[in-house]
């Protein structure tokens, strides 16, 4: 099996999640609550519900995969779409001035 690029039907590449921790999450990756080393990571990408007053009708879902301390069972949740795990909600994100060939300084 290989298979890069996107996750495909909710799977998680793990690859990608490992290095997203290695980078941001420096030291030992102690667990807060026993102190072991071994974690789990979620091959699914889950969702934290978010709800309202009224408790009964979700109104939102963040997606986020789910890392487990695979002694006590203690859970971390990541950003699904900050670990690179799905590709983050096309936002109306202004191309910046790529246009401009030489522009090291725009002096006017
Ligand atoms: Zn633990």
């Amino acid at each position: 099996m290989t298979e890069n690029g996107p996750a495909s039907e909710g799977k998680v590449e793990i690859g990608t999640i490992i290095k997203h921790l290695n980078e941001k999450w420096p030291g030992q990756k102690k667990c807060p609550v026993c102190g072991h080393k071994v974690w789990v990571i979620a091959d699914r990408v889950g969702g934290v519900v978010a709800v309202k007053e009224s408790m009964v009708m979700p109104s939102e879902i963040y997606p986020v995969v789910l890392v487990t301390c695979r002694n006590c069972g203690y859970v971390l949740a990541f950003n699904a779409g900050t670990v690179g795990a799905i590709e983050k909600p096309t936002q109306s994100e202004p191309t910046q001035s790529d246009e401009a060939e030489s522009g090291v300084a725009a002096d006017e």
